[in-house]
């Protein structure tokens, strides 16, 4: 990717880690220029240069002076255009899955690359849990459009191995080989049920906005350990947002699965 010196672009801040007395160094997620890691000088120590923009969850349009050789871009201004952090933070639960969809974005964004179609989804995803009551289906089609801008969206309507589409048979996963198994083909180890495998081709097609709901609670729990599963097997460690959202359900509802907040324990591979 060949970059001017200087941009002003569409951007959001995905993580924020303080530097020294006064700066920070910011992850940005931008529309025009990739993710950007981006110093903002005196950020520490007064609002009044860059205000609440440089909060999570609040889109800005952000005037970069790009670095080279590896250094530093550094952040001259950031005006904000839209603060879904204010809604998003009202709530603790949408705060965790917020953090979750901020981390999924930035870890699973290929380096030095320019994605316009995933930076309009993280503001989709950002706008849709400020605007509703938090779902698991939110988080769920987020994961698999997420999946699909970055090229690594599981097959989910035809057998991996052998091609056959996937009807409403006994079928089996493998992460592995990055979709569904045919009866024929399988098992391998890892089954799915013919309506978790409807309800995931579902949410990968279906605006965000309308991803709440849906699915009953046994296919929820099933969808969201394999999605766990893909998400983890991508990233190559488990979410970290995850451990929050995991220690909140349980404050905040003891007792209950954490799958009523869409949160999970570590499911174990299965696969041969
Ligand atoms: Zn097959």
């Amino acid at each position: 990717m060949t970059l001017p010196t200087a941009v002003t672009t569409a951007a959001l801040v995905s993580r924020s880690v303080d530097y020294g007395e006064a700066d920070r160094v910011l992850t940005l997620l931008t529309r025009d220029v990739g993710k950007v890691a981006a110093l903002a000088r005196g950020a520490r120590r007064s609002r009044r240069r860059f205000g609440a923009a440089l909060d999570l969850f609040v889109v800005g349009r952000a005037a970069l002076r790009l670095g080279r050789d590896g250094r530093l871009a550094t952040l001259e201004r950031f005006d904000p255009t839209d603060d879904y952090g204010t809604s998003i933070a009202r709530d603790v639960i949408k705060l965790a899955h917020g953090s979750y969809l901020l981390e999924l974005a930035r870890e699973l964004w290929p380096a030095d690359q320019r994605e316009p179609e995933l930076f309009a989804l993280v503001v989709d995803g950002l706008a849709t849990l400020a605007s509703q009551r938090p779902s698991a289906g939110l988080l769920r089609a987020f994961e698999l459009q997420v999946l699909r801008a970055v090229g690594l969206v599981p097959c989910l309507d035809r057998c991996v191995r052998c091609g056959a589409a996937a009807g409403n048979a006994a079928l089996s996963f493998s992460v592995a080989e990055g979709g569904v198994v045919c009866s024929p083909c399988g098992p391998t180890g890892w089954s799915l049920s013919g309506a978790a495998q409807q309800a995931l081709l579902a949410l990968r097609d279906r605006p965000l906005m309308d991803a709440a709901g849906g699915a009953p609670a046994g296919v929820q729990r099933e969808l969201r350990d394999l999605m766990l599963l893909v998400v983890q097997h991508h990233l190559g460690r488990r979410p970290r947002a995850l451990d929050f959202l995991i220690e909140l359900t349980e404050a905040t509802a003891p007792g209950l699965p954490p799958a009523a907040a869409g949160a999970t324990t570590p499911p174990v591979e299965r696969e041969a």
